[in-house]
C-alpha cells in the first residue's frame, strides 16, 4: 500500500512514516518544514519505499498530483503548538482550514481514503472530567487565538465527516490528546520536551500558573499503534476516535518527576501566565481523554508510562 503523509516530517507524522515503512508499505511525505524537520526523516532518505516532496498543503495542484499517485492519504500537516497559534493566528487558521479543505477535495477527486489528524483542543475548556467523543465543546471568544485554533480543527472534522456522509468519501478522524515522545521539540510550547531539555541542562524548569493544572501524556509509539489500527479497520469508517493516555498528572508533579528521573539539579520556577503567553491567553485546568471507544472497537490501550516517555525523550535529546 502506498500512503501520502502530509506533515510527514513532523513529530507524529514522521513516526507514522517509520512504522508504515517498517511493515513494508510505501510512503510519500509532503512537508514544508514549517514545524517539521528534515532530521525527523533522515533515517528514511535513500530507502526505496520512501519519497519526500517539499511543499505545502496550500498548493492544491501539487496535492492533487500526489494524491492521485497513492492509495491512502494521512493528513498530519497543521499549524501546531500553543506558541505557533498565539504568534501566528491568521497563518494558523489558513493552514488548518484551507489546507484540510484541499486535502479533502483532492482525496474526493481521486476517491482515496483519508485520515484526518485532529486534536483534543476541539473540546476547548470542557474540564468536566474524562472527555469522550460526544463530549461538548466549551469555547471562549473566537477572537482569542486558542479558541480560533479549536474552531478551525473542529470545522476540519465537520468537513471531513460530511464528505463521508454526503459524498461517501472513506474518512476516518482521530483526536490526539497531549502526545509526546522523541522528536517533539519545545519551541512551540509543548511542556514535556521543554521540561526535559531544561532538566538535562540543569536550567530552571518554568511551571506556568500554579502548576495545579493537569494533563495526560501519551507516548507517540502508543499513538502510532492506534493510528495504524484505525486506518486498517473498516469499523472506523466515518468515525472519530480519541487517542491518548488517561493517566493524569499535575504540571508541578510532572516537573518533579522530570527532575528526579534525569537526576537534575534544576529548580522549579513559577511563571505568571501573563508573562508566559500573550495577554488574554487561557490555559486549561484539566484535560483527560475517555478512551473507552477505541478500546471497545479496536482493543487498543496505551502501554507506555510517563516514566518511559520522559526517559525516551531524555535519551533522544542527549
Ligand atoms: N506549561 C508549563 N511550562 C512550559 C510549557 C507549558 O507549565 O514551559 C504548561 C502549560 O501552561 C499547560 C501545560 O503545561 O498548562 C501543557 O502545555 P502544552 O502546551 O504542552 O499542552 P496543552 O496546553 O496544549 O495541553
Amino acid at each position: 500500500m502506498k500512503y501520502l503523509i502530509t506533515g510527514g516530517a513532523g513529530f507524529i507524522g514522521s513516526h507514522i512514516a517509520d512504522a508504515l515503512i517498517a511493515r513494508g508499505d510505501y510512503v510519500v511525505v509532503l512537508d514544508n518544514f514549517s514545524t517539521g524537520n528534515s532530521h525527523n526523516i533522515e533515517q528514511l532518505v535513500g530507502n526505496p519505499q520512501f519519497e519526500f516532496v517539499q511543499g505545502s498543503i496550500l498548493d492544491l495542484p501539487l496535492l492533487k498530483q500526489l494524491t492521485e499517485s497513492v492509495d491512502h492519504v494521512l493528513h498530519f500537516a497543521a499549524a501546531v503548538g500553543v506558541f505557533t497559534i498565539v504568534d501566528k493566528p491568521l497563518e494558523s487558521l489558513i493552514t488548518n482550514l484551507r489546507g484540510t479543505e484541499n486535502v479533502l477535495e483532492a482525496a474526493h477527486q481521486y476517491g482515496k481514503p483519508v485520515l484526518i489528524a485532529s486534536t483534543s483542543e476541539i473540546y476547548g475548556k470542557n474540564g468536566s472530567g474524562a472527555l469522550n467523543e460526544e463530549s461538548d465543546r466549551v469555547l471562549g471568544s473566537p477572537l482569542k487565538s486558542r479558541w480560533s485554533y479549536s474552531e478551525a480543527k473542529a470545522i476540519d472534522e465537520s468537513m471531513a465527516y460530511f464528505y463521508f456522509a454526503e459524498k461517501k468519501l472513506a474518512v476516518r478522524i482521530v483526536r490526539f490528546f497531549n502526545t509526546v515522545g522523541p522528536r517533539q521539540v519545545g519551541h512551540y510550547g509543548m511542556v514535556v520536551p521543554r521540561f526535559v531539555s531544561a532538566a538535562l541542562k540543569n536550567e530552571p524548569i518554568t511551571v506556568y500558573g500554579t502548576g495545579s493544572q493537569s494533563r495526560c501524556f501519551c507516548h507517540v509509539a502508543d499513538a502510532v499503534t492506534a493510528v495504524l489500527m484505525v486506518i486498517d479497520s473498516d469499523l472506523t469508517l466515518g468515525e472519530v476516535f480519541n487517542i491518548g493516555n488517561d493517566e493524569e498528572i499535575t504540571i508541578e508533579a510532572l516537573a518533579h518527576e522530570v527532575i528526579d528521573l534525569t537526576r537534575s539539579s534544576s529548580q522549579i520556577e513559577k511563571v505568571l501566565y501573563e508573562k508566559a503567553y500573550a495577554v488574554g491567553f487561557e490555559d486549561l485546568q484539566r484535560r483527560i481523554p475517555d478512551i473507552s471507544k477505541i478500546k471497545k472497537v479496536l482493543g487498543w490501550t496505551p502501554k507506555r508510562s510517563l516514566d518511559v516517555i520522559i526517559k525516551d525523550i531524555a535519551d533522544h535529546l542527549k
